[in-house]
């Protein structure tokens, strides 16, 4: 049944003093035609393509943006998001000081004094490690962070609060492609700059909304297009790029490994192989071929719901191709069996040979800002610096050596930011740091989310907007915007490149590096938590990544800035005959006779023996399919005008405008069959809660299927429907499909006439 949790989303007092409130040019404190005093070159705060841009300043204020038409990847192009960020810096909702819970005060929440502030999180954290022990107390970082504080974070929690228990939002993002590369190539990057994209013959696009979550991306596809490219794009919805693409295969979602599996085995019937490719590098192929072996066109067919002659068109245009490049995103990662399809779409990579040379190629699109970057260095449960392990008893003591610290005092891995929260429910963790997460928006199955919140004795949380995950805190500390602080991160393509400060932080708010240091300070727990600054980070940095995959060494500060971007590995030192890579680091993975510390010259592929792994994708349905009382397949997504929770985006007046409103997208024979019509509110309901919203009518998404956007919280939330299921490899939860019913709601909503579109 679905819980009767109280209406969070209506939660008033606090929205009527910390907003969401909607910014725009008219409002800020200076006027956006005025003269800037510079421009500072920079990149955006949102998505993971992190496009060039220079930010306009007067004073302490940014007043606008300019294109950066020499930054390569973008060439000055931005989406409606970035070339409205500036609007968040000067926002009215800014956190200005720190604030504690208050029941006394009308929002629920009163000032406090910074340093009194951190004294109490420092109290509170000692607290309850004395108590409980050290993994009682745990940390959710985010990939948003440049790399310097990601990096900051997993010394924080694995040398200062010596506790297992950290993970970071890209949990809910990056980590089934992390896995799937992982085990497929033995590295986690894209394989190829976005430039090889437009020389290649076919582009197939998986469960990637191209056009709305990276848009830039549409650029280097319509290119290809232009220069005779075929464009095939497999979703459950004509998203926009769908509506340019030469084929469109209109999968069901959760079937995406069949997909494969069945375009694999058209491959093989065919010969559309490499057989030079596969003997020579690859290993596993004759297992992958035996399972594919019974995924004929027509159980293809009838499994994901592709008509049979758009299969074999897709596998004979793909088979006999001579380039090449697939993408994928969330669309086909957000599953319980995510690692499984993305091993399955590198499948059909690896039988066609087409990867390591010139438009050639694969990658997957990152989500967030620094969703490459932010998860190499530490802060993801079981990882050390580089890609390190840390359950490895060799990279243990080598990251140790660097941090000066015994490897036995390091922790063991711990556990995924979904299973934090349900320790958290059972009382097992009784303490939370959140920066950059704003978990009760984003995790699915948010009611739980909620109640594991409430259970906490202590719950801080680092913010500069006050997120409805920050309105469940003790205390709320006030950190900073991405342009009030400099820093790495590593975009979607692999490019290690360089965030600018623009501005200072405002009031009492912090950079975010500073209030971790501040409170080790105050647990007397600084020791390696003295940086000045992140370049000094970024060094150490260098040197615990070095001699592994994702080696930072040979990269410098100035390096980054003087070329555009640095692609990793970029090692400092490499064996005797071996060359070091250009200033630029190693734009290409998997070329021909590259060197790897995995390898070391025994081939291309980050395995000992130098061969990439084809791996046995057996196709498995998702966790909750429909049945008779919930019918209707639901998935969710994002729009093009918001970024992930909403907590900055949903502030952003014009960007609001764009798409006021979480919607529930369905076909019109769905429609009908409800009797719904266009603009009705229409109320969704899963075994874990529900929601109601307007509805859309489109005939652009399959008629078995609703789509709703997930950047609303509160009672707008698509989350409170989604499953908490998740993959058993790389623990993403189950976004993209489960089951619901659909109905058209008697009267409006509770929240229609009592917030905003924002709130
Ligand atoms: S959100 Fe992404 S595509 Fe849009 S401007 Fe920012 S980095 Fe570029």
């Amino acid at each position: 049944m679905p819980t009767t949790t109280p209406t969070p989303g209506l939660d008033l007092d606090a929205i009527r003093e910390f907003g969401p409130y909607l910014q725009y040019a008219r409002d800020i404190r200076v006027d956006t035609g005025v003269e800037p005093d510079r421009l500072v070159k920079t990149h955006c705060c949102f998505c993971g393509q992190q496009c060039g841009m220079q930010l306009k300043v007067k004073g302490n204020t940014v007043v606008g943006v300019e294109p950066w038409y020499d930054f390569p990847f973008n060439r000055g192009m931005m989406c409606p998001k970035g070339i409205k960020r500036y609007l968040q810096q000067s926002h009215p909702d800014r956190l200005l000081h720190a604030y504690k819970k208050d029941p006394s005060a009308p929002s629920g929440f009163s000032e406090m004094p910074y340093d009194e502030a951190i004294r109490r999180v420092a109290d509170e954290i000692d607290r309850i490690q004395r108590e409980y022990g050290n993994d009682a107390f745990a940390i959710l970082s985010g990939a948003s962070l440049t790399t310097e504080k990601t990096y900051l974070m997993g010394k924080f929690a694995h040398m200062a609060l010596k506790t297992a228990n950290i993970d970071y939002n890209g949990r809910l993002c990056m980590v089934s492609a992390a896995a799937g590369n992982k085990k497929s190539f033995g590295v986690d990057r894209a394989a190829n700059p976005w430039g090889d994209i437009l020389g290649a013959e076919v582009v197939w696009i998986s469960g990637a909304n191209v056009a709305e979550c990276a848009p830039i991306t549409t650029n280097y596809v319509w290119q290809a297009r232009e220069q005779g490219a075929k464009v095939i794009v497999a979703d459950p919805r004509i998203t926009p790029i769908a509506r340019t693409c030469d084929l469109f295969l209109p999968v069901k979602p959760g079937r995406d490994t069949a997909l494969f599996n069945g375009v694999l085995h058209l491959m093989i019937e065919h010969d559309w192989l490499d057989h030079d490719f596969i003997e020579n590098h690859t290993v596993g192929f004759d297992a992958v071929a035996e399972e594919v072996s019974k995924w004929t066109p027509a159980l293809t067919a009838e499994v994901t719901g592709v008509a049979e002659k758009s299969i074999q068109q897709a596998a004979e245009w793909w088979g006999q191709a001579s380039t090449s490049f697939l993408m994928h995103a969330r669309g086909i990662e957000h599953h319980s069996r995510g690692v499984q399809n993305v091993m399955s779409a590198i499948n059909i990579v690896l039988a066609s040979g087409r990867i390591g040379r010139e438009n050639c190629g694969y990658g997957t699109i990152t989500g967030q800002a620094n969703g490459q970057g932010g998860r190499e260095h530490g802060q993801k449960c079981d990882q050390l610096p580089g890609g390190r392990d840390l359950g490895n008893p060799e990279h243990r003591a080598y990251v140790a050596g660097v941090w000066g610290m015994d490897p036995d005092d390091l922790p063991q891995p711990g556990v995924d930011a979904y299973e934090i929260m349900r320790k958290a429910h059972s009382g097992e963790i009784k303490g939370l740091l959140s920066i950059c997460f704003n978990p009760v928006v984003s995790l699915p199955d948010n009611n739980f989310v909620r109640e594991a919140l409430d259970k906490l004795e202590f719950f801080v949380a680092i913010d500069f907007f006050m997120s409805a995950t920050s309105r469940y805190a003790d205390v709320v500390l006030p950190g900073s915007l991405q342009e009030e602080d400099e820093g790495t991160v590593t975009q979607l393509e692999g490019r290690v490149i360089k965030i600018n400060q623009v501005v200072d932080c405002p009031g009492e708010a912090r950079r975010d590096w500073e209030i971790i240091q501040d409170i080790a300070k105050a647990l007397g727990r600084e020791r390696g938590l003295t940086f000045s600054g992140p370049r000094e980070m970024f060094e150490e940095l260098r040197i615990a990544s070095k001699g592994y995959t994702n080696d930072y060494s040979g990269i410098t500060w100035e390096g980054v800035e003087d070329n555009y971007g640095v692609f990793w590995p970029c090692p400092a030192e490499t064996p005797e005959g071996v060359p070091l890579p250009g200033p630029q680091g190693t734009v290409r993975l998997f070329e021909p006779g590259s060197w790897n510390p995995i390898a070391k010259g025994a081939g291309p592929f980050y395995f000992p023996d130098g061969k990439a792994r084809f791996n046995v994708t057996e196709y498995v349905g998702p966790t909750e399919d429909v049945d008779a009382d919930y019918p209707v397949i639901l998935t969710t997504g994002r729009v093009v005008s918001q970024f992930l929770s909403g907590n900055q985006t949903r502030r952003i007046g014009p960007l609001l405008d764009h798409y006021p409103e979480p919607k529930i997208e369905m076909h019109p024979r769905l429609a009908a069959k409800l009797g719904i019509r266009d603009g009705d509110w229409a109320t969704a309901e899963s075994r874990r809660g529900n929601c109601t919203l307007r509805a859309s009518v489109v005939k652009t998404i399959r008629p078995d299927t609703v789509f709703i956007p997930y950047h609303w919280a509160g009672r707008k939330s698509a989350n409170q429907l989604t499953i908490s299921a998740q993959d058993p490899i790389s623990k993403i939860p189950e976004y993209k499909v489960c089951a619901v019913r659909v109905s058209k709601a008697e009267a409006p909503p509770e929240y229609a006439d009592q917030l905003q579109p924002q709130q």
